[in-house]
């Protein structure tokens, strides 16, 4: 590989909270199956904001800066010898996390990773996306068709709901017949909106919960795509879920603890409840337990 110039990057030091700034590195031409990709679009989403506070993330090992940015879509600029199915000019997204050596990540599976010795660009052990140009392996990059540059960007976000989903009816295989028609989003910040889309494109009713009463922006996207917004400031969840028919799916997207627990509560017979939030370490709280376990 040989030096290319330098590039403006945005970077953290992990070991102290709120120290975004700018840094300059060091770009090589990609070397064999590599690719460099002029970066278009960076999403700052709940796990920047984390990293940021200094709450999560660690530098690539022996660095004391991390670049920030693990969603991202880019245009390739160059590739390296033996790049076979990616070509300068493609617009693209880069998957995040690298897999380690335990039995998930070797059989191609690193999102059911059992060890978390993972590396993640962007979080965890190597340099995000929130730079004016990155090298990735070919392997990690994957081609996006040129009308989806507006909205690309959220293809990692998405792949979050879209697992969900999979694992969702994965599990469902259990049930000889399991045809799911009403489903419950809790919470509307961007995985529980795409978590909302991702349903209705299922042809599933979809009620999307959230604390902060309608209109606004969130309510707008719900509705628009067909689903309908409910605000537990204005309605408690079990009230709401009352009205309506068997409940198949909760998504939980919220990060409140007591949604999580009431997501549990609403679920219909044979429903299957996906967490995808990350709740407070340290919250506790009260739960109908009794009535949890018998309604399942
Ligand atoms: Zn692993």
């Amino acid at each position: 590989m040989s030096n290319s110039g330098s590039v403006r990057a945005v970077a953290i030091r992990p070991d102290q909270p709120h120290t975004v700034h700018p840094v300059s590195l060091q770009l090589y031409t990609p070397g064999p199956g590599q690719v460099e990709i002029d970066v278009v679009r960076v999403g700052v989403c709940g796990t920047d904001r984390e990293i940021i506070a200094g709450e999560i993330g660690f530098p690539p090992l022996g660095l004391d800066e991390l670049v920030i940015g693990h969603e991202v879509v880019g245009r390739v600029t160059a590739v390296g010898s033996s790049v076979n199915d990616i070509a300068v000019g493609d617009l693209v997204t880069v998957t995040v996390r690298r897999p380690d050596d335990c039995a998930a990540c070797r059989s191609g599976e690193p999102d059911m990773c059992t060890e978390h010795r993972y590396v993640e660009r962007g979080i965890a052990g190597a340099h995000g996306f929130m730079a004016e140009r990155v090298i990735e392996d070919e392997e990690w990059v994957i081609k996006v068709p040129d009308r989806l540059e507006p909205i690309a960007v959220l293809t990692e976000p998405l792949t979050v709901v879209e697992k969900a989903v999979r694992q969702a009816r994965l599990i469902q295989r259990r049930l000889n017949t399991w045809e799911p028609k009403t489903a419950v989003v809790l919470g509307a910040g961007p995985i529980g909106l795409l978590g909302t889309m991702l349903l209705r494109s299922q042809g599933i009713d979809v009620y999307t919960a959230a604390r902060t009463p309608a209109p606004n922006p969130a309510a707008t996207l719900v509705e628009a795509c067909g689903a309908t917004y409910v605000s537990t400031r204005d309605t408690p969840l079990l009230d709401v879920a009352a009205g309506l028919p068997r409940i198949d799916i909760v998504l939980e997207c919220s990060g409140a603890s007591r949604l999580m627990l009431d997501g549990m509560d609403i679920l219909g017979n044979n429903g299957v409840m996906v967490l995808l939030s990350l709740t407070p370490e340290h919250d506790l709280a009260e739960a109908p337990v009794g009535r949890i376990n018998r309604s399942m």
